[in-house]
């Protein structure tokens, strides 16, 4: 920790943003007026409280970091404090979950809505084509998933001017930072604790979050549905994360929390990257998955796989080589239940949220009207570039729109470091829109554009690095939910804790300031 260096920087055009409190955001408190001793005290608590917690990522500025465990580790990047976010909008957002998890499996089963809906993306994104090609694979083998496992997480974002909830997206796979969003949350609760009367704050409005072993539950639960016959001794089934690479501390310190399953549950659980599966591996012709890994008892079991959850195969770089699309397409075709199902991945596309809002089209899926209005509600305006006017529109005035394409995890990157995201915003969003025309190439295809939400912005302490920074910054909640359904019995479908993510307001995911997101809670108002 670098505690030497502690100190609260001041940034640039600060007495600027304090004038703009009034008229942005809500800050819990009144930072202008908190004494800086106060504040140093709270951070150094926090860094300390983080350390011994585990709330922590690999260090980028350490070369060794993610080469040797438990080497080079450092904490991870939070606000100091909890942001305000209002109670009607959370209970909105948690009332959500359970409708969504229901819509996903049904649009899951709908081969055909998948298939179609992604044709013409298809043609030019060379990777959710070999998605889509293992889609077709398990449709050609008339497979049933009869138990479907989704971990969730549904992201949205508080509109400023209208004072809507608007999902940003839905994700199905690798729904990264429970664990750590749960660590943030017992964070700052202790830190209420002891400094709520200094603060005037209440440490019982923030939300408790359970996100991680809920979680656990909901693959222990799958765990036990699954009934392979071929298996004597249940503790001989195993469960498999899938990692990229098995020391990467990004994806292996966010699953820490899945570590209980063998405490809690007495499941097994093994890891493994997509490349090794594809060598150590192998599909029974029932189905059953076997992993050969090496114990106690002899040197190289084939060990039967009951749920794989995939950790990493989100990116087109998950996939480096045909090695690792033969070990995705192998459990694909297995009994194992996997978190996620193709499907579920497929579900989870943002071409398929852009379906989705189309009219009409959630009647196909869900019955409830008063659902379905729900859901509706918490749509921003989606679009596919084939409408004209639409994108005649975002020439015009692209500072009111994103452009996305068919990717995932732009976000996550920018919590552990300074890379771009996948989305385009502002003058980009124009360029791209007027090179596509020219072009007049299908390229278009691969993106979507959305209406930019805009977030109230409101004075905040961000801490990185042992340093705290006070900025103006915006925040998007994430809202886990966990949905286990075998055949006509849904097992589990419930909401399952939150995760606050905190940015400078100035970035858009890219920019000079990309990389300073941090890990954050709710204080409800
Ligand atoms: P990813 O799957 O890469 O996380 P997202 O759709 O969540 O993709 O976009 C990444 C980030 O871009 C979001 O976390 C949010 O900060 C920003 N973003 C996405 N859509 C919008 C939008 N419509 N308005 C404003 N910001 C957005
Ligand atoms: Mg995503
Ligand atoms: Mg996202």
């Amino acid at each position: 920790l670098k505690i030497g260096t502690l100190n609260c920087a001041r940034v640039a055009g600060e007495m600027e943003i304090e004038k703009g409190i009034a008229a942005a955001g809500k800050p819990i408190v009144d930072l202008h007026g908190i004494d800086d001793g106060l504040i140093q005290k709270i951070v150094y608590d926090a860094l300390v409280w983080s350390s011994l917690h585990g709330l922590v990522v690999g260090d980028r500025n350490d070369q060794r970091s993610g080469k040797l465990p438990g080497v080079g580790m450092v904490h991870a990047p939070i606000a100091l404090l909890p942001t305000s976010f209002p109670e009607s909008h959370w209970k909105q957002a948690c009332e959500l979950a359970p409708i969504f998890n229901e819509l996903i499996d049904r649009v899951s089963l709908d081969g055909k809505f998948l298939q179609d809906s992604l044709a013409r993306t298809k043609k030019v994104d060379a990777f959710t084509s070999r998605l889509l090609d293992i889609h077709s694979k398990i449709l050609e083998m008339n497979k049933k998933e009869e138990i479907r496992l989704g971990l969730h997480r549904s992201d949205y974002m508080l509109d400023e001017k209208t004072k809507l909830l608007l999902q940003i997206e839905f994700n199905t796979i690798s729904s990264s930072f429970a664990g750590l969003g749960c660590l943030v949350t017992d964070l700052h609760r202790t830190l209420l604790s002891d400094y709520g009367e200094d603060l005037g704050l209440d440490s019982k409005r923030i939300p408790g979050n359970t996100a991680t072993g809920q979680f656990a539950e909901a693959l222990a639960k799958a765990w036990t549905e699954y009934n392979n016959p071929r298996l004597t001794f249940k503790e001989y089934t195993l469960m498999v994360l899938v990692f990229l690479q098995p020391l990467k501390l990004k994806n292996a310190i966010c699953m820490t929390s899945i570590g209980f399953l063998g405490i809690t549950y007495n499941v097994k659980t093994i890891r493994k990257t997509l490349t090794e599966i594809d060598s150590e591996g192998q599909l029974l012709p029932d189905g059953t998955f076997l992993v050969y890994v090496s114990s106690y008892y002899c040197i190289e079991c084939g060990q039967a796989v009951a749920v794989v959850y995939f950790r990493a195969g989100y990116a087109p770089t998950d996939y480096p080589s045909e090695s690792e699309w033969r070990a995705r397409l192998l459990m694909e075709q297995s009994s194992a239940i996997k978190c996620p199902s193709i499907s579920y991945h497929l579900a989870g596309t943002k071409k398929i949220q852009q379906e989705l809002a189309k009219p009409n089209v959630l009647e196909r899926f869900l019955e409830s009207k008063e659902d379905i209005a729900k859901l509706r509600k918490c749509f921003a305006g989606l679009w596919s570039l084939v409408d004209s006017e639409i994108t005649k529109k975002a020439i015009e005035k692209p500072e009111l729109f994103v452009m996305k394409p068919q990717r995932e995890g732009g976000v996550e990157n920018r919590v552990f470091g300074p890379t771009s995201g996948n989305n385009i915003y502002g003058d980009d969003v124009k360029e791209t829109l007027l090179r596509l025309q020219k072009e007049g190439s299908e390229e278009d295809a691969a993106y979507i554009l959305m209406q930019r939400i805009f977030p109230a912005a409101s004075p905040t302490f961000l801490i990185r690095d042992g340093i705290c920074h006070k900025d103006h910054a915006i925040s998007e909640l994430g809202v886990y939910s966990a949905y286990l359904r075998n055949k006509e019995s849904v097992i589990m479908n419930d909401q399952c804790g939150y995760l606050m993510r905190t940015k400078v307001s100035s970035s858009n995911e890219g920019g000079v300031a990309a990389g300073f997101a941090v890990l954050d809670s709710i204080y409800l108002t």
